[in-house]
């Protein structure tokens, strides 16, 4: 299931993408192209705005209206509506940039693409196959798992 994101919702993209999902999302693209993309993919929209929902729905686009404010209830109300299991979720598999799938990579082959202290205090690294960006679970991840458990249970 494609889903795509309303321009204004690029943090709520980056987390659908964290959470593995397939997410189309481009900032400044005007909403009859997000409509026209989204019945091509047969995805499903996801905006803030309540008149683009209005016109998802006259064309038979389906569409998901966020109603909450914060990005945690946000996603959860994502995840209600699409009836995702949470042990179907396929967490870090893909890049939060631009949504290709994420390899794992050897640390040998990092050294010189990263300072040597990251590289002694991890273990496992993860390359995204397009945009060659490296992933690993960092200082940076015990908050994203402590959102993600807030967000899962
Ligand atoms: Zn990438």
């Amino acid at each position: 299931m494609k889903i795509i994101v309303d321009g204004m919702l690029g943090n709520i993209a980056k987390w659908l993408r964290l959470l593995g999902f397939d997410v189309f999302y481009e900032p400044n693209i005007d909403d009859d192209y997000l409509l026209k993309l989204t019945k091509e993919l047969q995805g499903v929209l996801v905006t803030r705005d309540e008149q683009l929902s209005y016109k998802a729905i006259r064309n038979d686009v389906e569409v998901i209206l966020i109603k909450k404010e914060r990005k945690i209830e946000t996603i959860k109300q994502i995840l209600n509506i699409l009836n995702v299991k949470t042990d179907q979720l396929e967490i870090g598999s893909r890049c939060i940039e631009c949504n290709n799938k994420l390899i794992f990579v050897d640390k040998k082959e990092l050294q010189e693409k990263l300072p040597r202290r990251i590289i002694e205090n991890n273990d496992e690294f993860w390359m995204c196959s397009n945009c060659k960006k490296i992933y690993w679970h960092g200082s940076h991840w015990k908050n994203i798992e402590s959102e993600l458990k807030e967000i899962l249970k």
